[in-house]
């Protein structure tokens, strides 16, 4: 293997996911939810297969998919061209290895948030660039530092990948953290990579709580933002592995030019199903967000009560806890032992960041599961007192 894949040997979903499975623990690890999507996005997928739709999609996806792109985002008030400004691809994660290939050069740099989901890094990687990372602060909330984010900027810094909702902290970034960015990223002439794949998952609307604001909404912003999602989180098919790429045609083709060397095309008879349901399916999304809130309450609840420090979680899967009350030091050692100790997996924040003793008391858990799955867990984690 060479060298600069050396550190990205195992992922620790798979890991995590693996030792559950060996202990038979409850996997509140990796993130992906245990019930499906909606009826008819599924009937939508089986008609498509039974009705021939099996060969290679057109390159840069099926028209229906990628008009149905469009007049989502166009709920945002922004407007993409589906023929020339949106792509599809296999999920988010070949849509952000495919932009930082396309358009960053060896010794470039790019900007990550820390803790910062697995692939960023190894993606950086791949390309021959260099990530400067700059962490996220754990206070009442995880929040952005902007004037870190300025000192990590230099001339060569290319680009700058953003994620919010954030995974795995749970933060959603206020309109003033985003406003900063972008403001930093017109000044520098930055590229901007948004991962929105949770940006249906936002909770505490009308609480105080930030609606999804994308990045390329905000002055200056689209010309220059690369916006990427997936249908996993919309709609509860993180296996069917749909995921898109909303940019000015300039930056969509840069991005398809590495895009086609990857994997050519995905998933074509997922790619109907996606567009009716992004079409026809808003009111159960809004359904899927209205629950996971209140899962989101019952395991943040839960884990107070079993003695964790718990931090806020305002979006996504994930709610993230602080060990130290339970009097352990370090969440990674916490982590392998969980699940033999009292049958529950979870992911040790350290190791999404450049900086693991800062973020070592850090461990996230997934709410993306049955109530009942997570009553379970609770009762389990109660043993660690
Ligand atoms: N970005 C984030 C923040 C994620 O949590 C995930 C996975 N759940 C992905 C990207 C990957 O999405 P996909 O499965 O569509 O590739
Ligand atoms: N995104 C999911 C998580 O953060 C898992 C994705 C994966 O297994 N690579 O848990």
């Amino acid at each position: 293997l060479v060298s600069r894949l050396t550190p990205f040997t195992s992922t620790i979903f798979a890991e995590m996911t693996a030792l559950a499975t060996r202990t038979g623990a409850v996997n509140l690890g990796q993130g992906f939810p245990d019930t499906d999507g909606p009826a008819g996005m599924l009937e939508e997928a089986q008609r498509a297969i039974a009705s021939g739709v099996n060969q290679y999609p057109p390159g840069p996806g099926r028209p229906e998919l990628r008009a149905a792109i469009a007049a989502q985002r166009a709920g945002y008030g922004i407007e993409f061209d589906p023929d020339t400004e949106v792509l599809v691809t296999v999920g988010a994660t070949e849509a952000i290895a495919s932009a930082l290939l396309a358009l960053t050069e060896p010794g470039d740099e790019v900007i990550l948030f820390e803790p910062y989901y697995d692939s960023y890094a190894a993606s950086v990687a791949l390309a021959g660039a260099t990530r400067k990372v700059v962490s996220l602060v754990d206070g009442e909330r995880f929040s952005v530092d902007l004037d870190a984010v300025r000192a990590a900027i230099t001339p060569k810094t290319r680009a700058i990948l953003v994620n919010s909702p954030h995974n795995p902290t749970g933060t959603v970034f206020t309109h003033e953290e985003l406003a900063g960015i972008a403001a930093l990223c017109v000044e520098h002439d930055l590229i901007a990579i948004t991962d929105e794949v949770y940006e249906s998952l936002t909770y505490d609307l009308g609480c105080g709580g930030v609606p999804h604001l994308p990045l390329c909404t905000f002055p200056g912003m689209a010309e220059r933002t690369v916006t990427i999602s997936s249908a996993g989180k919309m709609f509860n098919c993180t296996g069917w592995k749909i995921g898109w790429v909303c940019a000015p045609e300039e930056l969509t083709s840069a991005v398809r030019a590495a895009k086609q060397f990857l994997t050519f095309v995905g998933g074509a008879p997922f790619q109907p199903a996606v567009a009716y349901a992004l079409e026809h399916e808003s009111a159960w999304v809004t359904a899927l967000r209205d629950d996971l809130a209140a899962k989101r309450t019952r395991l943040s609840e839960g884990l107070a009560a079993a003695g964790f420090g718990v931090r806020p979680s305002a979006g996504t899967y994930f709610v993230c806890a602080d060990v130290r009350p339970l009097g352990f030091s370090d969440g990674a050692e916490l982590c392998l032992r969980l699940p033999e100790r009292v049958g529950v997996a979870a992911v040790p924040v350290q190791v999404f960041t450049d900086t693991p003793d800062a973020w070592k008391h850090i461990v996230r858990f997934a709410f993306c599961k049955k109530d009942e799955v997570l009553d379970e867990a609770i009762v389990r984690l109660h043993k660690l007192a």
